[in-house]
């Protein structure tokens, strides 16, 4: 419980902080937890305690909190070069070194790389470079961007239009041109009686019907997120990225890939498009990209945007977009280092690992009378809370269930993430299977306390 005293950690974050995407009244009662440091997957708190962070942060600090590695790789980088720009025809070496990498490890025989500062900022770079491609190829009116509802893209003014989530009419979101498909889950969307690849022709069929009302030319590109993460980590219909895609073909819109959650692992493959057996034309990735150690995101063309974006650039002489830190030398020498420690120094190997242990405790979860669904893949999973099981009905909202389940588990150690009535579940790469079984059972048993109270 909260520490009242005049100026406790608690009253001082009040005081002068303001807290995003945050439950109010919760922290009013509780206060907020101030954080010192963390070791492996495990946090600590100014009053001495510890948490599994069965979160990774923000799903981003996939290879711990104290990774030796990745630390020294920013400290010898600040000694080198503290920090560049990339305009003007400059950028640091390791900027050079990072975009070669990426396309090394990207599906695409070749390509470009924008860096920016984060998620949000290379969604709303990749927007402007469509729209730059609209002006550029005569078709000025070729500006929509198709994603879905529960899709999560960020929270800049056009990264937010993105995100499909209702909370953005606060701000008189979305813009103009943003247009949200059904979200395809399939537990929660599917009729009555329809198989899972009826629903998966059914949400096709949606695009169609869309591209053929907005008019094929009017339309941009579709971003989606091979697993939609923070939308309550719902895996796509099977075959949904098989039918969507040549839709988008026929109509010549391009397909990308909000990789920042997926990729570099979360999945078990190097990216979730990788997963699920689609090559996208465009990658968003952000978020593990540095292991959360270094704020940045990336957009990665493939090779038809790429010569698109050149030569659209050449006939201006530039492309007028960038950020004072877009491609910082640290950031790039922080995500090397982060991308060989996913990739080459078993990271990845101990996602796939783990997978089965992991389904198996959704599983577990998912025998509780409340738990509704649970679902997954690779090391990200959810569990849904449902007052009624076989009707699927939910809590009532104003018993807040998942806020209750995941303070009750703050209170058990465990921090994880109530998103609408789902907890979700997304830990670092570097867990281990004892830490598996500490982190379902503290769940298990908050599970069970909240239920007992509610149901
Ligand atoms: C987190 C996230 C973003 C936004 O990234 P920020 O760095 O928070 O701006 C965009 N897309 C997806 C899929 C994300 O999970």
């Amino acid at each position: 419980m909260r520490d009242d005293t005049p100026n406790s950690w608690e009253a001082r974050a009040d005081a002068h902080s303001f807290y995003g995407f945050t439950d109010l009244p919760s922290v009013r009662d509780r206060g907020a937890v101030v954080l010192t440091h963390g070791q492996g997957p495990y946090v600590f708190d100014v009053h001495g305690r510890k948490y599994l962070d069965a979160n990774s942060g923000l799903w981003n600090m996939v290879a711990g909190f104290d990774h030796p590695g990745l630390a020294e790789a920013a400290k010898a980088q600040y000694d080198r070069f503290p920090g560049y720009h990339a305009f003007f025809g400059r950028m640091s070496d390791q900027t050079v070194m990072l975009s070669e990498k990426l396309i090394e490890v990207s599906p695409f025989p070749r390509g470009k790389v924008f860096y920016t500062n984060s998620g949000s900022e290379a969604n709303d770079t990749l927007v402007k470079m469509l729209w730059f491609l609209g002006g550029a190829e005569g078709k000025p009116e070729r500006r929509k961007i198709l994603t879905r509802k529960n899709g999560y893209h960020g929270v800049t003014a056009v990264s937010a239009s993105m995100t499909g989530k209702p909370y953005n009419s606060v701000f008189g979101l979305p813009l103009d041109g943003f247009i949200h498909l059904t979200c395809p889950h399939y537990w929660r969307e599917g009729q009555p009686g329809e198989s899972e690849a009826a629903f998966t022709a059914r949400m096709a069929q949606e695009l169609e019907d869309t591209i053929a009302r907005e008019g094929a030319d009017t339309i941009a590109g579709l971003v989606a997120e091979p697993v939609m993460g923070a939308g309550g980590v719902i895996p796509p219909p099977e075959g949904y990225f098989q039918a969507i895609q040549p839709i988008l073909r026929k109509h010549g819109i391009p397909l990308i890939a909000d990789e920042v959650i997926c990729g570099f692992g979360r999945c078990g493959e190097v990216w979730g498009s990788v997963a699920y057996d689609f090559v996208p034309d465009a990658i968003i990735s952000s978020k593990n990209l540095t292991a959360g150690y270094f704020p940045m995101g990336a957009v990665i063309l493939g090779p038809d945007l790429t010569d698109r974006l050149q030569a659209a650039s050449d006939a201006i002489e530039e492309f007028p977009h960038g950020f004072t830190a877009s491609g910082h030398p640290v950031g790039c020498a922080v995500a090397l280092k982060a991308i060989d420690v996913i990739l080459t120094e078993g990271l990845m190997e101990n996602v796939r690992a783990l997978t089965p242990k992991f389904e198996a405790g959704l599983n577990w979860l998912l025998e509780n009378p409340n738990i509704g669904e649970a679902r997954g893949k690779g090391l990200m999973g959810a569990v849904e809370a449902v007052r009624d099981k076989a009707t699927k009905t939910p809590f009532e909202s104003n018993l807040s269930v998942s806020e209750r389940i995941a303070n009750t588990c703050t209170d058990h150690g465990l921090i994880c993430r109530p998103l609408g009535q789902a907890v979700v579940l997304c830990p670092a790469f570097i867990m281990t299977e004892s830490q598996m079984d500490e982190m379902f059972e503290k769940l298990n048993t908050s599970l069970q306390k909240v239920f007992s109270e509610v149901a």
